[in-house]
């Protein structure tokens, strides 16, 4: 189809996953813009020795603080010093990964872990690219499941046993403990991974349940730290999985000036708005909106 600006990808041997992902990459607008016109600017930020010391300062005096800590310090004193490690790990990582790729698609993970035992809570960062995002297991049978259900799994407690459990910074053991995950830094680009496959001992199983998501508007805020608002995003390409874990096929429906577009390989064609929710999809690109990239 040349001229419309769809272009299909031939597949050359079990290609398709390749071709999906290229194709929902490609329609990732301010990539695509970025790669036609090449505009590589690159701004080196330099870490502030002032903000560091007073960072590490802050560290230390709530490690050997001689006042008795508070009663439930993960909501009161702790939360600035928090955020502050926060901001302080995201510049030391873009200090040392700065690209397009960086600017739009990563984020920042807040996982806590709490000790049963001494109640510390102890707190690391992680950066990423896409959310794997769990699917709960429905008791009925063809009970239909939401992309909100899946992130509320994702981000809600979960009991870690003694085995499980990383040793705890305080006790120096490991101990029985919960860990909650957060997105403390919202990227531009959010790819959710709908995690179908389920490994077990001797296989490897695919989930068929179908997973109602958003095409606009999907709030992000309830996942975010305390008191965030909301974050929006609009949906703009799908990854599907078709088949089985062995026979399985990749497809990508994409949203372009003219609506959107079914990839597969080298067959492009429309797809209606209805047709895009289907226990086949696998991975979700959405970009912020622009009212909240404005907000924020
Ligand atoms: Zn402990």
């Amino acid at each position: 189809s040349l001229g419309t600006g769809k272009v299909g990808l031939r597949n050359v041997g079990n290609t398709c996953f390749l071709n999906s992902v290229v194709q929902c990459l490609s329609h990732t607008l301010s990539l695509r813009d970025y790669c036609l016109t090449k505009a590589f600017l690159q701004e080196m930020g330099s870490q502030d020795a002032q903000e560091f010391l007073r960072f590490l300062l802050d560290r230390l005096h709530s490690e050997i603080n001689r006042c008795p800590p508070h009663r439930n310090p993960a909501h009161t004193n702790l939360a600035p010093i928090i955020e502050e490690e926060a901001a302080m790990m995201w510049r030391k990582y873009l200090e040392r990964e700065n690209s397009k790729i960086v600017d739009l698609f990563s984020g920042q993970l807040r996982s806590t872990l709490h000790c049963s035992i001494c109640s510390h809570y102890s707190t690391t960062f992680d950066v990423f690219y896409d959310l794997s995002l769990p699917i709960p297991k429905r008791s009925v049978a063809g009970a239909s499941v939401s992309l909100k259900d899946c992130l509320e799994l994702f981000s809600q407690e979960e009991q870690l046993d003694q085995e499980n459990s990383p040793v705890c910074t305080r006790c120096g053991k490991r101990t029985v403990s919960t860990k909650r995950l957060i997105i403390q830094r919202f990227p531009k680009v959010i790819v959710l991974h709908l995690n179908r496959f389920t490994m077990s001992r001797y296989s490897i199983s695919k989930s068929t349940v179908s997973v109602s998501f958003p095409l606009t508007q999907l709030d992000l805020g309830p996942y975010g730290p305390v008191d965030t608002g909301p974050v929006l995003y609009n949906l703009y390409a799908v990854c599907n999985h078709s088949g089985t874990v062995n026979m399985g096929h990749y497809t990508a429906y994409c949203l372009d000036e003219s609506g959107w577009q079914c990839y597969n390989d080298s067959r492009v064609t429309p797809i209606a708005e209805s047709q895009l929710q289907s226990s086949q999809a696998y991975v979700l690109f959405y970009q912020l909106d622009v009212s909240s990239q404005a907000r924020k």
